[in-house]
């Protein structure tokens, strides 16, 4: 049993199908990346889990159990439109949003005060929150939904607005938070962060799921059976092996070469090495950002005709 489990959900709005039997299963302590274009129907998808909105049909479990009302103080969440309270005091406002989940103020403050130590934000603490930088007040809001430390972790984009230092501060607390057991769903158009922190994703495309499984998974399973090889000498097509692509601009010293349908790659090295002077090799996976356009596109496309 996963910790959340959303089942066969189905939400319209009017006549528009916004999810149509959409199932995900994420499990404790693991951080999912809900992915998709604009439209896909993960905003529709986050709000039935944050009880917002209802489903039409299908459930969603929280541990094993049918989720309530009860549980939104097991999730926190941080939507991608950020809003605090300009004229409160920072302390006083992670303070407020910690016991509208339920801790005492006792609890709320000491926790405020742990983490505005964590992000060095301590000296700011009696500042009105309209006085600090946005990147200042992106932390705030991040404090905001994570001091009750609940167990299901909701993030859309926590990445946006972030400069790159900011960002990888983020990312560790947010890694720190998994370690710790939190359950955590991502939902971003960001790939590159994907790979960093993602181990599972779902990817929705009008309103269903059209990908799913672990990062490797999905990238094993998109591979375009590329080999990336090292090698002082000038490798030729093999028109019974591969054929040779060309040079990545990035890695202009490697020599790519495209097995042909049904070749091992042992056997193309094998033949490499009787043949060349090789000095390493490497399969080439695809990026999620470009297994997210080849499948998003090649969808569409599918269904326009
Ligand atoms: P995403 O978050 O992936 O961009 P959404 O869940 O926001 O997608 O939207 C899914 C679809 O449902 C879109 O086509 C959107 O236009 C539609 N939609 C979203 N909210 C409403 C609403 N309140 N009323 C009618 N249609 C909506």
């Amino acid at each position: 049993m996963a910790y959340l489990e959303i089942n066969n959900v189905v939400k319209r709005y009017d006549e528009h199908v916004a999810l149509n039997g959409v199932s995900m299963h994420v499990e404790q302590g693991t951080i999912y990346g809900l992915l998709g274009p604009n439209g896909a129907g993960k905003s529709t998808l986050i709000r039935i889990i944050n009880r917002i909105l209802a489903a039409d049909k299908g459930t969603v479990t929280l541990n094993g159990k049918q989720m309530t009302d009860d549980d939104i103080t097991h999730i926190g969440y941080l939507p991608e439109e950020r809003g605090l309270y300009k004229k409160m005091k920072v302390g006083d406002h992670i303070v407020y949003l910690g016991r509208l989940k339920g801790m005492t103020k006792a609890d709320a403050i000491a926790s405020m005060h742990w983490w505005l130590d964590r992000f060095d934000l301590k000296k700011w603490e009696n500042k009105k929150v309209e006085n600090l930088s946005k990147g200042m007040q992106q932390k705030v809001q991040f404090i905001g939904t994570v001091i009750h430390r609940p167990p299901l972790l909701i993030f859309d984009e926590p990445f946006s607005g972030f400069d790159p230092v900011n960002a990888e501060q983020l990312k560790v607390e947010i890694l720190a938070l998994r370690d710790q057991g939190s359950t955590i769903l991502f939902s971003t158009h960001n790939m590159a962060s994907v790979e960093e922190v993602c181990q599972q994703i779902t990817l929705l495309n009008h309103a269903q799921v059209v990908l799913s499984g672990s990062v490797d998974e999905v990238k094993q399973q998109h591979k375009k059976n590329i080999i990336a090889v090292q090698t002082p000498d000038k490798i030729e097509p093999n028109p019974e092996l591969f054929s040779i692509l060309p040079p990545d601009p990035m890695k202009k010293q490697d020599t790519l070469i495209k097995l042909d349908p049904g070749v091992q790659v042992r056997d193309a090295i094998n033949w490499l090495n009787e043949h060349y002077r090789l000095t390493g090799f490497t399969e080439v996976l695809p990026s999620m950002n470009e297994i997210f356009i080849e499948t998003v596109k090649f969808k569409n496309t599918e269904n326009n005709g």
